[in-house]
């Protein structure tokens, strides 16, 4: 049997549980859609240095988390292990920059990362994301944001609580950093020894330490807002102004450094709060990244994005029993009492479905119960009845199962009267 069991920390989906996945995608991309977002479809794997140098190689999830091999031709490749260096690659081959105004894309599908498996934590796990290329705008950062809010909205999540902090510009961030190295010098011999070696490479990433997180010297060191140049500090104030007048609520966090090197200025996360045990687990994070395709092509071109984690949105969502509100409701049952009005049942189911709505009939019976059952079980809005008398009017009977009413409509006009009542 042990050859034939999955790889730790991946899952099977079947069925329900990949429905699940399939219906956050499709509601995720809908609301990214109607922000002008067009889906990008790149590889799974792509050359090792596409990650290595713009995730950062300081970054745990380079150093530790990336699954990288040779293939037969001896290049070292990398299963990606998140999507927007991905999708950097891609906007620079093609040559997208050259677009006049942005760029905007959403994608999803999985990601690898050799993390330890625990609760919402996978080596295989499902991101939707979304880059947005052009504009240095600090709005674009607050629409971005209000979309990742609408999606959470949108699925019927509650209690998730967007966290916010500015990492700064770059001139910012070396202020910072060389701070931090002169700071934690005194400190290192009581540090991991990857701290140590961060401490000449990169002293930062000494602050998202898993090993030293309890250390003093880390719970002590100030903070990068004490750091920021002015220009960063009129830049994150106008992203939370704009934040305020969408009212979306945050909380700003300025402990919050995100794990992977092309970030500046904003970063954020959205975190559930809840009493088991997911409290505190980010269901999706981003932030601006104004140097990375300049760093990767030479191209000033400033960028934003974000990527949802689907498993633990699931996971949430699950908890919370918000699937109920996205269960697909059957437009229609349509129920035939004789024989001919089973066609006739035909005819108009036809009609309504390539006319868009979803309809359901019985195949089998022309008794009144066992038809409405079906209606019951398919949790349908409307339930037409046709019999001999219908038939001979070609007005049929049409039953409203949210409102309790019904109403006698010619059988031409049904699905104008669906339409106009939703
Ligand atoms: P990151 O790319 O690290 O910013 O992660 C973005 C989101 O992806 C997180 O907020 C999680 O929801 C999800 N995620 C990241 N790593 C994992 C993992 N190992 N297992 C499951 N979900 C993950």
């Amino acid at each position: 049997m042990g050859q034939y069991q999955k790889i730790k920390g991946t899952q099977d989906f079947y069925g329900v549980t990949a429905n699940k996945l399939r219906t956050i995608e499709m509601v995720s991309s809908k609301v990214a859609k109607t922000y002008g977002f067009k889906e990008i479809i790149t590889p799974i794997f792509e050359n090792s240095n596409v990650f290595i140098k713009n995730v950062g190689e300081e970054s745990d999830v380079v150093k530790k988390e990336m699954y990288t091999f040779k293939d037969k031709g001896g290049r070292s490749i990398t299963l990606r292990p998140e999507g927007t260096a991905a999708v950097a690659r891609s906007f620079i081959e093609n040559k997208m920059y050259a677009n006049p105004g942005m760029t905007k894309y959403y994608y999803y599908g999985p990601m690898f990362r050799y993390e330890r498996p625990q609760t919402g934590r996978y080596r295989e796990f499902n991101q939707f994301g979304v880059e947005a290329y052009g504009s240095d705008s600090p709005l674009l950062d607050s629409d971005i944001i209000l979309s990742g809010y609408n999606i959470f909205k949108s699925l019927g999540i509650k209690n998730v609580v967007l966290h916010i902090n500015s990492i700064g510009d770059a001139a910012s961030r070396l202020n910072y950093s060389s701070f931090l190295q002169t700071y934690f010098k005194e400190y290192i011999d009581s540090m991991c020894i990857d701290c140590q070696r961060r401490l000449t490479t990169n002293p930062m990433r000494i602050l998202d330490c898993k090993v030293d997180k309890e250390n003093i010297a880390i719970k002590n060191a100030p903070n990068i807002t004490d750091f920021l140049t002015n220009e960063s500090k009129e830049y994150f104030s106008n992203v939370l102004k704009t934040l305020d007048a969408l009212e979306i609520p945050y909380i700003v966090d300025t402990r919050l450094v995100r794990g992977l090197d092309y970030y500046t200025d904003t970063v954020f996360e959205f975190v559930i709060n809840s009493n088991d045990e997911l409290n505190g687990l980010a269901l999706g994070g981003g932030g601006k990244y104004a140097n990375l395709i300049n760093s990767m092509v030479g191209k000033n071109v400033s960028g934003i994005g974000y990527a949802f984690g689907l498993e633990r949105i699931s996971a949430v969502m699950d908890k919370q029993n918000a699937w109920k509100d996205l269960e697909t409701i059957t437009d229609c049952v349509i129920l035939g009492l004789d024989d001919e009005s089973k066609i006739s049942a035909m005819l108009l189911s036809n009609e309504l479905r390539c006319k868009g709505l979803t309809v359901e009939m019985d195949y089998a019976s022309t008794k009144l119960k066992p038809q409405f059952k079906l209606a019951e079980r398919v949790n349908c809005k409307y339930i037409i009845i046709i019999g001999e008398e219908e038939r001979k009017t070609g007005l049929y009977m049409v039953k409203n199962t949210v409102t309790k009413t019904q109403k006698k409509i010619s059988k031409d006009k049904i699905y104008e009267y669906i339409e106009e009542e939703k």
